[in-house]
């Protein structure tokens, strides 16, 4: 079981930048199947998801929405397997996740996918491209190599002339760039964000989504993102609405 799980990871590892965007756009890259995730908190279960079954396409850019405490973190945190359901399962690129050890779990994040959180969560002591190349470096790739990914990416989020500035002599929209660039740089599978403008102003909201809609579409990039502001939907495909822990009607 172990060593069959290992190879199918290794199926990740060996694949060229991009090839997780391989297949059509109309097959699904991330399911959530029936999840339901409680939290015990002493005597008292808070019931974050009811039994919410969601699919994403490849290539497709989704908003996950709702009020607050609607379970739109947790239900992000589940398909980014970043937190385990506590009944149901997620399937990555045909891959049960639920049948991965933690270990195993933490190697199919590093390979396959990309985060982007609403503050950031650069290493202060560390570059913008350090902050970037740190998980290809991680991955065992050649200083050469991700020296050079990290530049391209950082470029490519208009960051290029910031390579060895360190988060804290940069503005919030710029760090978050930083952030996306650190997500993207290994084409991950599926980019999953949490409110990744919540800190920011509109004009820079702006900015950061314009960026995400340019990934989307340039390199079908599929995006999975929860945010609370109803004009962000219009750079999604689709948005999947949650209220009390549930699909919405
Ligand atoms: P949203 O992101 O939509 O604001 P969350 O997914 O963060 O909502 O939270 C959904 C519900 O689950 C809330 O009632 C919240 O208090 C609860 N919750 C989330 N994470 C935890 C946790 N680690 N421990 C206890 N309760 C939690
Ligand atoms: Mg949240």
């Amino acid at each position: 079981m172990e060593t069959q799980s290992e190879e199918r990871i290794e199926i990740g590892r060996e694949t060229e930048p991009g090839a997780g965007l391989s297949g059509t756009k109309s097959s699904a890259i991330v399911e959530g199947i029936n999840i339901v995730r409680t939290f015990k908190m002493g005597e008292v279960e808070v019931r974050a998801l009811r039994g919410v079954t969601v699919s994403i396409r490849r290539g497709e850019f989704v908003a996950i929405m709702g009020p607050s405490g609607s379970g739109k973190t947790t239900l992000l945190n589940q398909l980014g397997i970043l937190d385990t359901p506590t009944s149901g399962k997620v399937i990555v690129d045909s891959i049960d996740t639920s049948t991965l050890s933690d270990r195993e779990k933490g190697k199919f994040r590093l390979y396959n996918l990309g985060y982007v959180f609403q503050d950031y969560a650069l290493l202060p002591e560390l570059t913008a491209s350090e902050n970037v190349y740190i998980s290809l470096m991680m991955q065992g790739k050649s200083k050469a190599e991700y020296e050079s990914s990290a530049a391209e990416i950082l470029t490519a989020v208009g960051l290029g002339d910031r390579l060895s500035q360190l988060p804290s002599k940069m503005s919030g929209g710029q760090q978050q760039r930083v952030s996306i660039a650190r997500a993207l740089a290994h084409s991950p599978r599926v980019l999953f964000a949490d409110e990744p403008c919540a800190n920011l102003d509109s004009q820079t909201s702006k900015e950061v989504l314009d960026l995400f809609k340019k990934f989307n579409t340039e390199l079908g990039q599929t995006i999975v993102m929860v945010t609370h502001e109803d004009w962000h939907a219009a750079y999604t495909d689709r948005v999947i609405r949650l209220k009390d822990g549930m699909l919405e009607q």
